[in-house]
């Protein structure tokens, strides 16, 4: 028997009902904050919610809540989806129009500046993880489709031949130009678009003058500010598989990113086996080690994206060594009997709660 199973995707249908009916209801569909922490917003809008605002729509194949404080002005919500819709046209290895797929057809090899320092970042971490983390992970990734209605294990032939094309090393740069040393060679941006994007759309509110709003995109969160009276938010981290999305932990920051990738998040089960997102590069298949999520606390997204993929492909020991060796950056890695690991200060750093 086989059934899916993507918790950081609302299906669309649904969504759209929902955000006519109740928007507070939305937010549930992962990370769910518990009584008194604030991932994500009011519940409430109105008179008394006139200086703050929060919006939920569907891009990136997830739930995209922003949620400002000391402004109604919705309208700059509606410019940062616009601003996720441009990007996901840019980014996506899916949709056709883009940069990405074009680049992988072949059919154009320059890139805009933007999809250029994605993809620099992108390599970046590829060689920082010795390729655990490998952004031509495309050849496997389009093999495997988790949102399908009837997801299924990609054929071991094929998967292996697929797994020939991997290799960061076969991707280099010139100025703005790509070339492939390896054709069938496909570049994925899914472990660290989300994380540019939330950057990307801070950025614009800053500089729109807003001081303390929460950018949520599928749980990938990134922080302005603190509340208004000057407190961190209270992140919470999902307990992985709780049904009700409760949080196992909850984190108070300012102005930082808590991204987290876990198998919880989007998976099927065949056979009684469990098969998630997070390929290994060395097989084309999940990676399979102790691990059921890590979170990354960092300034910007991207990094917290990327950072929180390489770890769960690393694995709790040499994920936790990488994140040691990286200033500023901490690590929460959940183990399969739901152990909580910290990286090295950040107990000091940062006052968590539970469990
Ligand atoms: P999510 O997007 O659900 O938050 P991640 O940031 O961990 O999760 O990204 C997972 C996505 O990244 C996959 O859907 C796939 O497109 C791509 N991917 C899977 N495995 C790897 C890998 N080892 N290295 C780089 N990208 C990967
Ligand atoms: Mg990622």
């Amino acid at each position: 028997m086989k059934h899916s199973h993507i918790r950081n995707a609302c299906p669309v249908l649904l969504l759209s009902a929902l955000l006519v009916l109740a928007p507070a209801l939305l937010t549930a569909c992962k990370k769910a904050p518990p009584e008194g922490s604030e991932s994500t917003g009011p519940k409430t809008q109105g008179p008394a919610a006139q200086n703050q605002v929060s919006k939920t729509a569907f891009f990136l194949n997830t739930t995209v809540t922003v949620t400002l404080y000391g402004t109604g002005d919705e309208s700059l919500i509606e410019e940062c989806f616009a601003l996720c819709d441009r990007y996901e046209r840019l980014l996506s290895r899916t949709l056709e129009e883009s940069e990405i797929c074009a680049l992988n057809r072949r059919t154009q090899n320059t890139l805009s500046d933007e999809t250029l320092a994605l993809v620099e970042t992108g390599l970046k971490y590829s060689a920082l993880s010795g390729g655990a983390f490998d952004i031509t992970i495309g050849s496997c990734s389009s093999l495997w489709d988790f949102t399908a209605r009837a997801p299924s294990v990609p054929d071991r032939e094929a998967l292996s031949k697929a797994l020939a094309h991997v290799g960061y090393e076969k991707l280099s740069l010139h100025g703005n130009t790509v070339s492939f040393s390896d054709e069938g060679t496909l570049v994925d941006l899914g472990a660290v678009a989300k994380g540019y994007i939330a950057d990307r759309l801070k950025e614009y509110l800053v500089e729109k003058g807003v001081t303390s709003a929460i950018i949520d995109l599928g749980g990938n969160v990134l922080c302005i500010g603190g509340k208004p009276d000057g407190s961190p938010f209270r992140i919470g981290i999902q307990k992985p598989f709780d049904a009700q999305g409760t949080p196992l932990l909850v984190v108070p920051v300012s102005g930082w990113s808590v991204v987290t990738s876990g198998t919880y998040e989007r998976y099927f089960e065949e056979e009684g086996k469990l098969y998630h997102h997070i390929l290994d590069p060395a097989t084309g298949y999940p990676c399979e080690n102790n691990l059921l999520s890590v979170t990354i606390l960092s300034e910007h997204s991207v990094d917290g994206d990327a950072l929180s993929t390489a770890c769960f492909s690393l694995g709790l020991a040499d994920g936790m060594a990488l994140i040691d060796t990286l200033d500023d950056i901490y690590a929460v890695f959940v183990t399969d009997d739901y152990e909580v690991h910290y990286s090295e200060g950040l107990p000091d750093r940062f006052s968590v709660s539970g469990p």
